[in-house]
């Protein structure tokens, strides 16, 4: 079993389509077993994206990820880092597969509607950014 971090970023809250991100997640066997909604300020958007500081998108997306709420859900399942990445699809849109949840709902390569880790380590500190042991229902 692995762990990981999933956000549906402000343009996913916005469209009203939490439900259909989640049963995507649900319905190839990932579990969620953390979840909140909450807005982050820009300088929380800032930490979170620290990796990126020096990337030209990175005040544009800062200000994109603190612009209206979002859900942060912990996932668990089997090879779930990867799993997730599937379901979501390429960073770009134009790229992504087809049936995944970028290729069908994102709008920019920006706007792009799930946040998912890509590594164990990135999902151990990115969960931890977001969530106490005491709020996983592992
Ligand atoms: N992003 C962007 N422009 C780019 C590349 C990325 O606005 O040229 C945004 C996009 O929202 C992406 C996020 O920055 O999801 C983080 O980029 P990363 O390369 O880590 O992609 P991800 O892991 O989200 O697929």
């Amino acid at each position: 079993m692995e762990q990981t971090l999933s956000i549906i970023k402000p343009d996913g809250v916005r469209k009203n389509i939490i439900g259909d991100v989640i049963r995507r997640f649900e319905s190839r066997g990932l579990t969620v077993i953390a979840m909140r909604m909450l807005q982050m300020t820009k300088q929380e958007a800032q930490g979170f994206y620290a990796v990126h500081k020096e990337r030209p998108f990175f005040d544009s997306l800062t200000d994109f990820m603190s612009s209206g709420p979002v859900v942060v859900m912990v996932l668990e399942g089997p090879d779930a880092i990867a799993l997730n990445r599937k379901i979501m699809g390429a960073t770009n849109y134009e790229e992504a597969e087809e049936g995944t949840i970028r290729k069908d709902f994102a709008s920019s390569i920006e706007s792009n509607v799930v946040h998912g880790s890509d590594a164990p380590e990135t999902a151990k500190t990115e969960i931890a950014y977001f969530f106490s042991s005491l709020d996983i229902m592992a």
